[in-house]
């Protein structure tokens, strides 16, 4: 492990559409940065294509990778510092003032901190899952759609994505099973429509996965309906998994709030992290959960905080941007735009020092 790396303006962490989009405006406000991604690009680089990234009429997810990555790196210079493939552990204050940023390979200190660390895809957790993972069990279905040409299929999950990726398979494989635990599809009714109308296409509401079989490959799924009963088994070679995804926050700790889903939760106006959110904030965070202390638990460092016009108290140096915030859209080009908002609030931070 390096030791400490010199005192940053910034340290960005995440190299999506956020991330890159705030090293970008670094740069060019000339904000000593040091830029740590495990990868570029971020979750839609399984996209087949992308068609809603403004002035780009239609890209695939890895071209849009490769252009993020060759944007940053034609404006960093000598001014952003990127740390590819790097992974940060903890964000801590550190006590010569400013953070402390810990990554697998070495440590940072930097005056502000921008968290653009995305969401990472949530795992399918029964019995056989991790074992069968890549042996059946994919979460990509424009990587790995065409290896289950001919056969049978299930996607697990009844959101778009779940019926997104239904749609894609229905091009290779021999049978598609959607199977949703509740008893409404998520989807928009168009693309259910649509995608239910493949005579190759069943769904099924209600109905609980409870075991993946298979011993080198999947072989099948145990599950059961709730008002039918079970268990049965169900034998696909396929399970596409596309059950949503968790913020990827845990390296915060309790350095700002999150919300119970562990978003962070911001100041919309310039994406500044809560240290205690303000009442109204607070109580949507909470939204489905029971308990104060869940969202207003951090309180330690309420001192160096800022208060902000709509009553809360907001961080005085740690900024968010993206899907990893309680922003109610997420997309390519809203977490670009936080980024941005993010940035220049951050510059006006840093050189009113
Ligand atoms: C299959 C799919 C298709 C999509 N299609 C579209 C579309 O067509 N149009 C659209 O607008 N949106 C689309 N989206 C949504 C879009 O991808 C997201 O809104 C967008 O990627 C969010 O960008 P982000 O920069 O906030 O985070 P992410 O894209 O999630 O990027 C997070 C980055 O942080 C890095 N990271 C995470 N944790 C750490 C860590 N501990 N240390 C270092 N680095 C870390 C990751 O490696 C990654 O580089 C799609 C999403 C999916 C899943």
């Amino acid at each position: 492990m390096n030791p400490v790396s010199t005192h940053y303006d910034l340290a960005i962490i995440g190299g999506g559409p956020a991330g890159v989009s705030a090293g970008v405006y670094a740069s060019r406000k000339r904000l000593k940065t040091v830029f740590i991604a495990r990868d570029f690009g971020g979750q839609s680089t399984v996209s087949e294509g992308i068609e809603n990234w403004i002035g780009t009429v239609k890209i695939s997810g890895t071209d849009l990778a490769k252009a993020l990555e060759a944007h940053l790196r034609a404006y960093a210079g000598d001014i952003v510092d990127i740390k590819a493939g790097e992974s940060v552990a903890s964000v801590t204050k550190a006590p010569e003032g400013g953070f402390l940023v810990t990554t697998d390979a070495g440590s940072y200190t930097a005056k502000t901190v921008l968290v653009a660390a995305g969401s990472a895809r949530r795992k399918l957790t029964v019995p056989g899952a991790d074992r069968l993972e890549h042996k059946g069990i994919t979460y990509c279905a424009s990587c790995d759609g065409p290896l289950f040409a001919d056969m049978d299929v299930a996607v697990i999950g009844g959101g778009n994505a779940g019926f997104e990726t239904a749609a894609q398979l229905l091009a290779y494989a021999k049978s598609v099973t959607l199977i949703h635990k509740s008893p409404e599809f998520k989807a928009d009714p168009v693309t259910v429509k649509k995608v239910l109308s493949n005579p190759k296409m069943k769904a099924w509401l209600n109905t609980d996965i409870l075991e993946i079989k298979g011993d080198k490959f999947v072989t099948g799924l145990v599950y059961q309906n709730k008002e039918s009963g079970g268990p049965k088994e169900l034998p696909v070679q396929g399970i596409f998994v596309e059950i949503g995804s968790s913020p990827a926050t845990d390296f915060l700790g309790d350095l700002v709030q999150l919300t119970p889903y562990k978003q962070v939760i911001v100041d919309p106006r310039t994406q500044r992290a809560y240290l205690i959110p303000p009442p109204e904030i607070a109580s949507n965070a909470r939204r489905g959960e029971s308990d104060t202390r869940d969202v207003v638990r951090s309180t330690a460092s309420v001192a160096q905080g800022l208060h902000n016009e709509a009553g809360g108290v907001i961080s005085g140096g740690v900024w968010a941007a993206g899907d990893c915030t309680d922003g109610l859209y997420h997309q390519n080009n809203i977490a670009a735009g936080d980024a941005v908002k993010a940035l220049e609030d951050i510059y006006l931070h840093v050189t009113a020092k």
